[in-house]
């Protein structure tokens, strides 16, 4: 797998620090920890990285589920270090509002989309009815959408029987 050589002004300068220029793609993969399926999400950042060669991927950096995915998918697909941007959460300094906090600043970063990758909430005794989607994942896409990032749990992964479809009730 190559790409076509760049020898042009820009080939020197990356998409993280040039001043000018189209802004690269970026692309925020929020999900459950607890999804295991890469085939939708490598399929679905594959069609990105076609239609967008400079993509940025943004991930909350869990270390397990979908942005484990994610991540690996950067790394498999060959995506320098400044093309994949982490934002793990603080757990220890703000404890259970570390997720929520981690969100709040991973979407006002900025994306130009949001894929969402969200399991039924498996916490023991949660108490919020059923069915909905894990906590952290449906916080990080609703903030998404809230901000006007568009959010994208679309085919193929919602025909996933255990996955959970989104609805946001009208624009943001
Ligand atoms: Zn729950």
């Amino acid at each position: 797998m190559t790409t076509s050589p760049d020898t042009g002004p820009r080939a020197a300068t990356t998409p993280a620090t040039r001043g000018s220029g189209p802004a690269p793609h970026r692309v925020l993969v929020t999900g459950s920890r607890t999804w295991k399926n890469h085939a939708p999400i490598h399929a679905a950042l594959d069609e990105l990285l076609t239609t967008h060669p400079d993509l940025v991927l943004v991930h909350g950096a869990c270390k397990q589920g979908a942005d484990a995915i994610a991540d690996r998918w950067a790394r498999l697909r060959g995506l320098p270090d400044n093309r994949i941007v982490r934002h793990p959460a603080e757990w220890r300094r703000y404890k259970a509002a570390a997720g929520g906090r981690r969100n709040t600043a991973m979407v006002q970063a900025g994306a130009h989309i949001c894929l969402a990758f969200i399991d039924l909430c498996a916490k023991p005794a949660c108490d919020k009815p059923m069915p909905h989607g894990s906590h952290g994942a449906e916080d990080c896409a609703r903030k998404a959408h809230a901000a006007g990032i568009p959010v994208t749990p679309d085919p193929p992964w919602k025909t996933r029987h255990d996955a959970v479809q989104l609805t946001f009730g009208g624009a943001p």
